[in-house]
C-alpha cells in the first residue's frame, strides 16, 4: 500500500497569491505546506505601493485587467472581492486610506499586510519553508513531488504562486512559466507591464532636458486611453499615465500623448489674443503647462512672440501639436523596473472558479503568473488575492 502523501497541498511562492491561498486552505484543516527560496516572504507586498501597499482597488472587476481571456478573472474577483480583503484588514486593525478615488492603502507601513498574511498561516497552521532552492516538481502516481536543495516532499495537490518575471532583484524567476511547460500549459509570451517608456534621438534629448517636470496628460495607443500624472525622465516618460499605457503598448507603435487634457486650447488661445493682445504667448501658455515646458516648447517650435502678433493659424497648429504629440517609444525599461507581467500561462486550461488546471488533476496557477494582469491601482493584489482564496477553497 502506498504512503499517503506528507501534505494536502504544497504551495510554491510565498508572495500575495502563494500566502492568501495558504491561510484560505489551513483554515480548511488542510495541511499546507509552502515552498519559497527567498529568506523573506512577501516581499513585492512589502515595497508595493511606495511601501504604503495600495491593496486593492473598490473597482476592481475584469474590465480592469488585461487577459486573453477577458472575462476569466470574474469568478474569482466576484468570490472574494475588495471588500473582503478590507474586512480581513479590519480584524486585524489594519488602518488605511483612500488616496485616489477607489485606490486602498495603509495608513501604516505595507509591513502590516505582510505580517498579517503570515499571522493568518501561522493560526491556520501552515507550514512556510523559506530559502528553498527548488531543483525540481514530478507528477507521479496522482501526487505532486517537490525536491529542493534542502529535502523532498510529497502532496495531493500543488499551487503554482510563483508570480511573473518583473523584478528580478525581488526574487521573481522564470519556473511558474517552466512548470508550466512541463505540465503540458501554453504560456502567453511575458512583456513587462505598468514600466517607464524609453525614447532615443531627438525625442530622448527632449525628455532629458524636461527631466523633473509632471503633468496630467492622456495618453492614448491604440488599444487603450489613460488620463493621469505623466513624468519627463532622464531615459524618457514615466508617471502614472506612461505605466499604464505600457501595459497596452507594443512595439513599434506611436503614442498620442495631450500635454492639455480637457482644455479647449485653440479657443482659450485665441480668447488670449482678443482679450490680452499684449502678453507673449509664453506666459499665455504657462497658464496650462508648467512654464519651463511652454518656455521650450515654443523654442522649439519656432512660436514665441506678443498675442497680437500671431497668427490663428500658428495657434491652431501649436494647440494641435501640443493636443496630439506623437511619439514613438524606443522600448521599455524591461522586467527589471516593470511593477508587473504581461502575459503569462494560459487561462485556457484553467478552470475561473478554483484555478485548477482541466488536464492536470490536483495542479493550480494563482497570481500573476497567469495571463491576467491588472491596471495600476490595486488591482494586481487584488487579483492576488482572489485568486489565491479561489484556489485555496479548492484544493
Ligand atoms: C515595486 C512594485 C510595487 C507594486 N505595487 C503594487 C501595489 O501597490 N498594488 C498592487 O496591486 N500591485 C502592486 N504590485 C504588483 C504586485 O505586487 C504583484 O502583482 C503581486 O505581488 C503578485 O503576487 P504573486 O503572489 O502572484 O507573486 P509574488 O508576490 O511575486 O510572489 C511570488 C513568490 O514566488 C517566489 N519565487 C519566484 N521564483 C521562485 C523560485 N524559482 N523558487 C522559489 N520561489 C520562487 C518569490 O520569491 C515570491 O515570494 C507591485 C509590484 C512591484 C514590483
Amino acid at each position: 500500500m502506498t504512503r499517503p502523501p506528507d501534505w494536502d497541498v504544497i504551495i510554491l511562492g510565498a508572495g500575495a497569491s502563494g500566502l492568501m491561498c495558504a491561510a484560505t486552505a489551513g483554515r480548511r484543516g488542510r495541511r499546507v505546506l509552502v515552498v519559497d527560496h527567498a529568506r523573506r516572504m512577501g516581499e513585492k507586498v512589502r515595497v508595493s505601493g511606495g511601501g504604503r501597499c495600495n491593496f486593492t482597488h473598490r473597482a476592481a472587476r475584469p474590465d480592469h485587467y488585461l487577459a486573453t481571456d477577458p472575462d476569466f478573472p470574474r469568478l474569482a474577483l466576484q468570490a472574494f472581492t475588495p471588500k473582503d480583503f478590507i474586512h480581513l484588514l479590519d480584524r486585524h486593525g489594519i488602518r488605511h486610506q483612500e488616496k485616489e478615488p477607489g485606490q486602498l492603502f495603509c495608513a501604516g507601513s505595507a509591513e502590516q499586510v505582510v505580517s498579517m498574511l503570515q499571522d493568518e498561516c501561522r493560526r491556520s497552521g501552515v507550514n512556510i519553508l523559506a530559502g528553498q532552492k527548488i531543483h525540481r516538481v514530478d507528477a507521479e502516481q496522482h501526487r505532486f513531488a517537490v525536491t529542493t536543495d534542502q529535502g523532498r516532499w510529497q502532496s495531493a495537490a500543488l499551487v503554482v504562486a510563483l508570480g511573473g518575471r518583473s523584478m528580478p532583484k525581488l526574487g521573481a524567476t522564470t519556473l511558474g512559466y517552466d512548470l508550466a511547460r512541463q505540465f503540458g500549459l501554453k504560456i502567453v509570451p511575458p512583456r513587462p507591464g505598468l514600466v517607464p517608456l524609453t525614447f532615443g534621438g531627438e525625442m530622448l534629448a527632449q525628455c532629458r532636458a524636461w527631466t523633473g517636470i509632471s503633468l496630467k496628460a492622456t495618453v492614448s495607443c491604440s488599444q487603450a486611453r489613460f488620463t493621469d500624472e505623466l513624468l519627463f525622465t532622464h531615459r524618457g516618460l514615466s508617471g502614472p499615465v506612461i505605466l499604464q499605457i505600457s501595459s497596452y503598448w507594443r512595439p513599434g507603435e506611436p503614442l498620442t500623448l495631450d500635454l492639455a487634457p480637457g482644455i479647449e486650447l485653440f479657443a482659450r488661445l485665441r480668447q488670449a489674443k482678443e482679450e490680452e493682445s499684449g502678453l507673449h504667448l509664453r506666459t499665455v501658455l504657462s497658464r496650462f503647462l508648467p512654464r519651463k515646458l511652454a518656455t521650450e516648447w515654443l523654442v522649439t517650435q519656432g512660436g514665441e512672440g506678443r498675442m497680437a502678433e500671431i497668427a490663428d493659424k500658428r495657434l491652431r497648429l501649436l494647440a494641435d501639436g501640443l493636443h496630439q504629440w506623437r511619439v514613438t517609444p524606443l522600448g521599455t525599461s524591461g522586467f527589471e523596473r516593470a511593477e508587473v507581467t504581461v502575459g503569462g500561462v494560459d487561462t485556457n486550461a484553467l478552470d475561473p472558479c478554483t484555478m485548477a488546471c482541466r488536464t492536470v488533476p490536483g495542479l493550480f496557477f494563482v497570481g500573476e503568473v497567469l495571463d491576467v494582469t491588472g491596471w495600476l491601482g490595486g488591482f494586481n493584489l487584488q487579483w492576488a488575492w482572489s485568486s489565491g482564496h479561489a484556489a485555496g477553497l479548492a484544493v
